[in-house]
């Protein structure tokens, strides 16, 4: 299955809080998009493995994506190396994405950096003909290499490279959120259990007022923000939001 766009997480619900608006713009567009998590989550002090690929499935639901697949790498544990690269090497020349939205290179949780370095590299080594991998029915794969990895901006503050306006959708993007009702604070869930650093009612707070911020910065409501290691190139000018900032 041939994909323009895969988006990829460490963990289930770092794709929906980092780039679902992005993703919800380019379904509209017409864009294949498939989501990609390389572990279950399952050291998340809230919810099971179960939970949350029940989670999982809803939001993909209400954002409306291709395919949604797990690599089940250990939550934690996973390292960037051989093993782990030549995972992820085959679900890239399975689904042949143009662009690949990654985790950021730096960030709280010790696994978002890694995972995005691990991503870049897979990428890079996925176009190399000479590192040879098969499908699941043992078929040769093709070498592919995705043209652009946007690394998307998580828990810690980064200055953006790019600035993407999702105004337009951002009430489903944050229904996708809320599907985690395990992990984030929903009128479902509501104070049970042990609370962490995201299931408390300001840690959603924090996640409007940083789309937001982010929006500010480019004159639209909100806006989700993007690192790159490879410069933007774009066509022509009509891509770019024309507001007086
Ligand atoms: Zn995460």
């Amino acid at each position: 299955m041939k994909l323009d766009i895969l988006a990829i997480g460490v963990h289930p619900d770092d794709v929906e809080l980092g780039c679902s608006g992005t993703i919800i713009n380019e379904l509209k567009l017409g864009k294949r998009v498939g989501i990609l998590d390389l572990t279950q989550g399952e050291l998340g002090t809230r919810g099971t493995i179960e939970t949350r690929y029940t989670e999982a499935a809803a939001a993909a639901k209400i954002l409306g994506v291709e395919m949604r697949e797990n690599l089940k790498m250990r939550d934690g544990f996973f390292r960037n190396d051989e093993e782990h690269q030549l995972k992820l090497i085959k679900a890239i020349r399975k689904y042949q994405p143009e662009v690949v939205l990654a985790n950021v290179l730096n960030d709280r949780h010790p696994d978002h950096g890694r995972a995005g370095h691990l991503i870049a590299d897979a990428c890079f080594l996925s176009g190399l003909v000479k590192i040879e991998t098969t499908d699941d029915k043992q078929n040769p794969q093709l070498r592919w290499r995705p043209k652009q990895i946007l690394h998307y901006i998580q828990d810690w503050y980064h200055e953006p490279d790019l600035l993407i306006d999702i105004s337009d959708v951002f009430e489903q993007r944050m229904k996708a959120v809320e599907a985690y009702s395990t992990q984030f604070y929903s009128s479902a869930s509501g104070e049970e259990g042990v609370q962490t650093y995201i299931s408390t009612p300001d840690f959603l707070d924090s996640v409007i007022a940083r789309a937001r911020m982010l929006g500010k910065r480019i004159g639209v409501k909100f806006a989700e923000g993007f690192i790159t290691e490879k410069k933007i190139g774009i066509r022509n000018i009509d891509s770019l939001v024309l507001v007086e900032t």
